[in-house]
């Protein structure tokens, strides 16, 4: 016998769709209601709908407020700098990576719409504040070597490997003339905060 499905409704952080009706908890969908404050519509997919597992992380503030790791469904809560050994090796696919700034904007809705890595090689991750960012662990590992050997040369300033490093300093000539190269990437920025 089989069943009319008179109604489909899609999740509007992953995409899924399904009749709300499933046979088992995780296929069953419910309304997308967010509080009056959520500001965040323009990370959504089109839709009406949260799947059971997509619910279970909105709802969960620590999503927002914390950086995290969730790998075959686990997640993992982190503080900021604890990701950055994660950007450098990556946990079993599939999985997210999300890091955190002031924990305010809800940044990490864009991962779902993306789906998740399969490729520990290649893979994208959320900033808070930059967005969705594409990550190759050995580029990492080479910002994260030369953002510390410029932070001792530099006198342990962080703000010059931000902003880059006024004109006295230029005596560290090789090292001033590439943060002015790295200066406006996102991945850059986003190694400095972290080390
Ligand atoms: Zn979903």
């Amino acid at each position: 016998m089989s069943r009319e499905v008179d109604e489909q409704h899609v999740c509007v952080l992953c995409g899924i769709s399904g009749d709300g009706e499933g046979e088992g908890e995780d296929e069953e969908m419910s309304r997308f209601k967010p509080s009056d404050n959520f500001t965040s519509w323009n990370l959504l997919g089109a839709g009406d709908s949260l799947c059971a597992s997509c619910e279970r992380i909105f709802t969960n503030q620590n999503y927002r407020r914390k950086s995290w790791v969730r790998s075959n469904g686990l997640a993992e809560f982190h503080k900021p700098k604890e990701m950055l050994p994660l950007l450098i090796n990556p946990p079993e696919p599939p999985f997210y990576l999300y890091i955190t700034a002031s924990g305010q904007k809800q940044t990490y809705l864009q991962l779902f719409r993306k789906g998740a890595n399969m490729n520990q090689n290649a893979f994208w991750i959320a900033d808070e504040d930059a967005g969705l960012l594409h990550v190759l662990p050995p580029r990492i590992s080479e910002l994260e070597a030369f953002a510390r050997e410029a932070y001792e040369k530099l006198g342990q300033k962080k703000w010059k490997l931000i902003h880059g490093a006024p004109a006295h300093d230029w005596k560290q000539r090789e090292i001033c003339e590439r943060i002015a190269q790295l200066r406006g990437d996102p991945l850059w920025q986003l190694v400095v905060r972290l080390v």
